[in-house]
């Protein structure tokens, strides 16, 4: 067997518990929560079922909608140590939300900009 960088061994760790959170009871009772009504997809014209998203009130049927943990596995400082990630990945179902692929999307992007910041330019904290 090749020797596997520290790099490679850990995104193998992370897809490997990404993939456990299919199976995450608490992600399937928000998702149950936020159920709204069988509707026709107006995109494949079948009757499905839809879910509100938290961040701009519609309903969209599952294939368009993300299970969004609200405290970020991986927050703006980074990556703290396993236990943490583990902990923030396998959540109470207080610590998920449904959000559209849109809402979500700008969430990420917010999540992602305000790490690079973190990384990049500490921000120095005025004194009081
Ligand atoms: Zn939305």
């Amino acid at each position: 067997m090749t020797e596997w960088t520290e790099g490679r061994k850990r995104s193998f760790i992370v897809s490997v518990l990404r993939s456990g959170t299919r199976r995450w009871p608490p992600k399937f009772l928000t998702l149950n929560e936020a159920k709204t009504e069988k509707k026709i997809n107006v995109k494949t014209g079948r009757l499905a079922q839809h879910y509100l998203c938290a961040g701009c009130d519609n309903d969209f049927p599952a294939k368009d909608i993300n299970v969004d943990h609200i405290i970020p596995v991986v927050g703006p400082e980074g990556f703290v140590n396993w236990d943490t990630y583990i902990e923030r990945m396998y959540c109470d179902k207080e610590n998920f939300q449904i959000l559209c692929t849109n809402c979500h999307t700008e969430k990420s992007m917010g999540e992602r900009q305000s790490r690079k910041q973190k990384h990049v330019a500490p921000v120095k904290k005025k004194k009081a």
